[in-house]
């Protein structure tokens, strides 16, 4: 018999969100997706934006020399915004450069952007699809912001594209992200959430980072959780304690982000230009939490 001890790994996936774009064809009144930088956004660039992913890629090796307890085999790319589909030409240059690293590949999308030409590129090129859905009423949706210059949110153009993308890829996960606020806690959704039967349904509480004209109190948001009981099975609830240290976020330009102390964030250089061990350490990153409280976040 070998004296060699063997360690029994549990096996994870590791997801780092990568926000692509600070632009956004809507205007939602919390939006935190804000970082006031006049700097070019590194998806115009492809020699950036292949330096970013190399840095990525370097995260999940980095961690696992860390671990004794989480192997991360894979690496899913969350790719965040903004709006993800808004610049579809970058879009396609990140997809092509991620499948080098065999990442796996989701977004983060508002659903107002799918369209007959576009559907099938996203039916095939990602495994998941979160869809920001926080109501269905359109005076709701116009008072939150969820409206672009043509066109107020529309639920069921939204129900109809993601019946179409399962058509072409059976495979698609979706998963619908709700912000609970002021304008939508007595809401119910259920119909829609039965009619989309996403595999999941996150569920936030509004995160007053640069506005909280729109915030709720702790039994607004439950009441909202109660209404929607019978659906606890697929719900997640997220309060704000879980949003603000379970995830490993990359800004517009591929810098690390964290909510900070005050309202606002802390970023570390750009990783096109330090690696993420170092970019890490200029956020005060703690792997070793981050690894001992690691669940599947998105
Ligand atoms: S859809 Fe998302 S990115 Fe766009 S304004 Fe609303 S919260 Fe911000």
């Amino acid at each position: 018999m070998s004296n060699i001890e063997m360690t029994t790994y549990a096996t994870k996936e590791l997801v780092v969100n990568w926000h692509i774009t600070e632009a956004c064809n809507y205007k939602c009144d919390y939006c935190f997706a804000k970082w006031n930088s006049n700097t070019k956004e590194i998806l115009h660039s492809i020699s950036k934006i292949e330096a970013v992913l190399t840095q990525i890629e370097c995260i999940r090796h980095l961690f696992n020399t860390k671990s004794n307890k989480i192997l991360f085999e894979n690496l899913r790319l969350n790719l965040v915004g903004g709006e993800t589909f808004l610049y579809e030409k970058q879009l396609r240059n990140i997809i092509s450069l991620s499948k080098k690293y065999g990442f796996k590949l989701s977004a983060i999308t508002n659903g107002s952007l799918f369209n007959s030409d576009n559907i099938e590129f996203i039916a095939q090129n990602f495994s998941s699809i979160g869809i920001s859905v926080d109501s269905l009423n359109k005076d709701t949706n116009l008072m939150i912001g969820r409206s672009s210059k043509k066109k107020v949110f529309d639920y069921q153009e939204t129900l109809l594209a993601i019946n179409q993308m399962r058509e072409i890829n059976p495979n698609l996960d979706f998963k619908i992200n709700t912000v609970v606020n002021k304008l939508n806690f007595s809401e119910n959704l259920s119909d829609f959430i039965q009619q989309v039967k996403p595999r999941k349904w996150k569920v936030f509480k509004l995160l007053p980072i640069y506005s909280d004209k729109l915030e709720i109190q702790d039994h607004e948001f439950y009441s909202f959780i109660k209404t929607h009981a019978h659906l606890s099975e697929i719900m997640s609830i997220e309060n704000n304690d879980d949003m603000t240290e379970s995830y490993l976020m990359i800004d517009p330009l591929g810098r690390f982000f964290q909510n900070g102390i005050e309202r606002g964030y802390n970023y570390s250089s750009p990783l096109c230009e330090v690696s993420a061990d170092f970019a890490l350490k200029q956020i005060n990153f703690d792997t070793n939490k981050f690894i001992s409280r690691y669940k599947r976040i998105i």
